[in-house]
């Protein structure tokens, strides 16, 4: 029988906090990558509660951690416990990866990266004047400051509740209307930023009616489960055209992978694999 050949020790260690952590794919996305690049490093999920969250940061700087994906509820909380912040993350008020820069703990946001990637892509072939953001949480932040860096002067966000609508706008010199009055907006680009036809109780929704949409309109959905939502299978079925949550999600995923190793991931092969590991 052949001796078993000794397993590669990893040399670096990545993780992804947040609470609860129970569905994350940044570990089977970003280990699939180090094998996939031959880098000999691992990336494990650390479920942190928030009274844990400047602990771990301390740990982080104890251990010979090289790099961290933040997700909810930690993307704004963490910002006080980092050497410094990146513009993107400074526009999105938001971090969701931390990475080693001379000595410093850095905060960048991947998310905005992630957003704005598919639309640079498409920006030629658009003539996109006018934006309409559904919802105001924390993927919305990204969402205007993505807008804002695409250099879109006209946005409007409508959100259930009209005064975090308000104050989103009033970072991002944007106007924000009640949520009744969304479908009055036409706006050329749709992005739902709202949990609104996720897989689960809300799977039946979506936050527009199907008639208001018109071929050469783009929807945008931040949810990548289920990959078309009926947000964007109305608009299909209309001629619009569609970017999809799991395109985001690639994206940022690929751009934390980069800021970490210097490498790019072949972006369709991650999108095979987050297709195949989501939907089959
Ligand atoms: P969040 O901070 O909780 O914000 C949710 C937003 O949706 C709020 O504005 C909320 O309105 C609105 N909302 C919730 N339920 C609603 C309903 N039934 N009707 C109308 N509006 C409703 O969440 P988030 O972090 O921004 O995430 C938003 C979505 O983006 C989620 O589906 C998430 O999975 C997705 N996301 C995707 C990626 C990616 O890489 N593809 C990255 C980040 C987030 P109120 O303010 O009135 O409560």
């Amino acid at each position: 029988m052949p001796e078993p050949s000794a397993p590669a020790i990893p040399e670096k260690l990545y993780g992804v906090i947040g609470h609860p952590l129970t569905q994350t794919l940044s570990p089977l996305l970003h280990n699939w990558g180090f094998a996939r690049l031959g880098i000999h490093a691992a990336y494990l999920a650390f479920p942190t509660p928030p009274e844990r969250l400047e602990a771990f940061i301390r740990a982080v700087r104890a251990l010979p951690i090289a790099g961290v994906s933040i997700t909810i509820p930690h993307k704004e909380a963490v910002m006080p416990f980092l050497d410094g912040v990146s513009d993107a993350a400074k526009a999105a008020s938001a971090v969701n990866t931390l990475v080693w820069e001379d000595g410093r703990l850095m905060g960048h946001n991947t998310d905005l990266t992630g957003f704005v990637a598919p639309l640079l892509e498409r920006l030629e072939s658009l003539a996109l004047k006018r934006a309409l953001v559904l919802g105001a949480g924390g993927a919305a932040k990204a969402v205007l400051a993505g807008l804002e860096q695409l250099g879109i002067a006209d946005v409007v966000v409508a959100n259930r509740s009209l005064e975090r609508a308000e104050k989103l706008a009033a970072r991002f010199n944007a106007r924000a209307v009640a949520w009744e009055e969304r479908v009055d907006v036409c706006a050329d680009l749709v992005v739902n930023a709202t949990p609104m036809g996720m897989t689960g109780k809300a799977l039946d929704e979506s936050p527009l009616p199907p008639g208001y949409w018109k071929p050469g309109h783009v929807a945008y959905d931040l949810i990548y489960n289920p990959r078309e939502t009926l947000f964007l299978r109305q608009a299909r079925e209309a001629n619009a055209q569609t970017i999809d949550g799991l395109t985001m999600f690639a994206a940022q995923g690929a751009a934390q992978f980069k800021l970490w190793t210097g490498r790019d991931l072949p972006l369709d092969e991650v999108h095979e694999l987050l297709a195949r590991t989501l939907y089959t």
